[in-house]
């Protein structure tokens, strides 16, 4: 069975956010998204990178990208031209 679920907790500890890298500071407001489809896969981001995110994601070229840092990284080559 797959699922996505995405939540909005504010952090108990410091947590790395998954997109720009620098850390999710305790009691900050964030992304969780925990998911499974053929594996178990979950991640926090700041609301902002999640925004960021969320409309890099809709280009349908990143659906063939495997993993949250390729997808950045593609994003990153790719800034002017998917902007
Ligand atoms: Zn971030």
């Amino acid at each position: 069975m797959s699922f996505e679920c995405e939540t909005r907790p504010i952090a108990r500890k410091d947590y790395r956010c998954e997109w720009c890298g620098t850390s999710i500071n305790k009691g900050t407001k964030h992304i969780k998204n925990v998911s499974k489809y053929e594996d178990f896969c979950s991640y926090r981001m700041h609301i902002e990178c999640d925004d960021e995110f969320t409309e890099t994601t809709t280009d349908p070229r990143c659906w063939e990208l495997m993993t949250i840092p390729d997808i950045r990284t593609f994003f990153e080559e790719n800034k002017g031209e998917v902007m």
